[in-house]
């Protein structure tokens, strides 16, 4: 694999990005590629480690020892064929996974681990300039009907694999675009909408239908489409934002990260909203949340030209280096500093919101408390946790964003027309062959895994495309 001395020869190189000053002007994408000879080198960098540990901490089990040495050898073409074996969309994953695959990289045992993420989004961008993706329309069809509820990567990836496998996919979307959190959720400086747009295009012409501005539940019953279709498959994600019910959580100001984030993706793409736009310019922002959908509206905020932000994390820090319970080659629980925090935001972490307080029904102050850990409990892996007495403080907030993760998807008509079955996380249950308690129904994505990432969305889709062929194909 690569270069057998590459690792000691060559010095990891990731994507250089624009400068803070710079990016936060605009919303486009702020990545600079590195240029072909770049890369070659680095996968130069990966070696004949025997087990390829991050092939297996890559969720879709990418063979990335293989394409990393296609691209040592400068045969592109093929390592794409081999990307796209297990990947419907190297270019998301390889613009916004977190890349697990490289905490568990031999080389990440004591050195850099290898640019995995970069190289195949490399790959890909390649594949798509040099005119190697055509659209491939299967020969003949099965005469099965799948309808999909969402569009997400799980529904994507899933529409994508059935109809491969020749049977005609319908996908059902209640929003205006196509692509769920892709689209909607994760802002454009980290994934352009044209890239989204790119893929689904290449899939119209394959033969998936898309039908936008329907809601399933609402606009069509979950009985009407079992009526028309050989097999459904709910992946409508894991909407439920979780909230903040302290006193004062009612006033002006305070909103869901989702309610803000969407309406800027939306802004960019030329809507207006008449008197109620959510905008952070000029205001001091408190993102409370220390995820991926926190530090979102971080960056959000701050190309808005917010006047300052603060982000408050509820847990402890975690600690800069692997702790010894937490051993190569897991994903490796260390504080990370995302793009979004480089570009200007102060972090608070063991802190609880205690209170908002405000100004002729709007927000103005945020009151919380320094929280301090006990020793782990080993039954549930949990630190017990307590308010620090007299830590109290408060912060200026004239707008403040819940981003404290999602409990599962909404329990509206999609889920209780037919009586969905719900697991104990109340995420969609469903059994081994991913099919909920409905014959003929089947579930993927956050809906039924509950809040992940793009890469496991993709996972799903894929898995439960197989259940649901086997399924019609008996
Ligand atoms: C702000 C934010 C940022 C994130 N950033 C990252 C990141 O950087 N990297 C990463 O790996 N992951 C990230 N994630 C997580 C990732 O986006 C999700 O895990 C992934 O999108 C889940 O895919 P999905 O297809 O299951 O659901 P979704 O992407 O949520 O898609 C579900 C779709 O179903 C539609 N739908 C729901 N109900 C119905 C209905 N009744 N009828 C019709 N349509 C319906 C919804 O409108 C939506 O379009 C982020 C999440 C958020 C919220
Ligand atoms: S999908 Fe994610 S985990 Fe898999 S190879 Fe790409 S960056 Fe790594």
């Amino acid at each position: 694999m690569g270069e057998v001395k590459g690792f000691i020869k060559y010095k990891k190189n990731d994507f250089n990005k624009q400068k803070v000053e710079d990016r936060i002007n605009h919303w486009d994408e702020f990545t600079i590629p590195l240029v072909e000879e770049e890369l070659r080198i680095q996968g130069a960098r990966c070696m004949d480690c025997g087990i390829p540990f991050c092939q297996s901490g890559c969720p879709i089990s990418n063979i990335i020892p293989d394409w990393n040495d296609l691209v040592y050898k400068g045969n592109w073409q093929e390592a794409y064929k081999r990307l796209k074996r297990t990947n419907n969309f190297p270019e998301f994953t390889g613009r916004v996974c977190p890349a697990p695959c490289e905490n568990s990289c031999t080389l990440a045992i004591n050195k850099d681990a290898v640019t995995i993420k970069n190289i195949e989004v490399s790959i890909i961008e390649k594949a798509f300039n040099e005119g190697w993706i055509n659209s491939e329309l299967p020969n003949v069809r099965s005469g099965k009907k799948i309808a999909i509820v969402g569009s997400g990567p799980a529904g994507l990836a899933c529409a994508d694999e059935l109809n491969k496998n020749s049977h005609s996919v319908t996908v059902f979307e209640k929003n205006e675009f196509i692509g769920g959190l892709l689209t909607l959720g994760i802002p454009n400086f980290k994934l352009d909408k044209k890239i989204v747009q790119r893929r689904v295009e290449l899939m119209k012409s394959e033969g998936v239908e898309f039908k936008t501005n329907v809601e399933i539940g609402k606009d069509i019953l979950l009985s009407e489409l079992l009526d028309k279709f050989d097999a459904i498959v709910l992946a409508g994600g894991a909407e439920k934002p979780r909230d903040l019910p302290i006193e004062g959580r009612n006033l002006n100001g305070i909103y869901y990260a989702m309610e803000y984030l969407t309406q800027q993706n939306r802004t960019n793409m030329g809507q207006t909203f008449n008197g109620n736009r959510i905008t952070a310019k000029d205001k001091n922002v408190v993102v409370i949340g220390g995820g991926d959908t926190g530090s979102d509206c971080i960056g959000t905020a701050i190309r808005q030209g917010a006047k300052s932000v603060m982000n408050l994390e509820l847990l402890a820090q975690p600690p800069a280096e692997r702790s010894e319970d937490n051993p190569w080659p897991q994903w490796a629980l260390i504080e990370r500093k995302s793009t979004s925090h480089e570009e200007g935001c102060d972090r608070i972490y063991s802190v609880m919101t205690k209170k908002f307080t405000g100004e002729n029904g709007n927000v103005k102050k945020l009151h919380a408390i320094k929280l301090q850990f006990g020793e782990k409990d080993p039954r549930t892996g949990r630190k017990p946790m307590s308010e620090i007495i007299g830590s109290d403080f408060t912060l200026d907030a004239d707008l403040v964003l819940l981003a404290m993760g999602f409990t599962g998807p909404v329990k509206n008509k999609l889920i209780s027309e037919l009586d969905i079955d719900l697991d104990e996380r109340s995420n969609v249950k469903t059994d081994e062959n991913r099919m909920t308690n409905i014959p003929g129904i089947f579930a993927a994505g956050d809906m039924r895994r509950g809040q992940s990432l793009v890469v496991w969305a993709i996972n799903e889709g894929r898995t439960t495309a197989q259940h649901v062929h086997k399924y019609i194909s008996v």
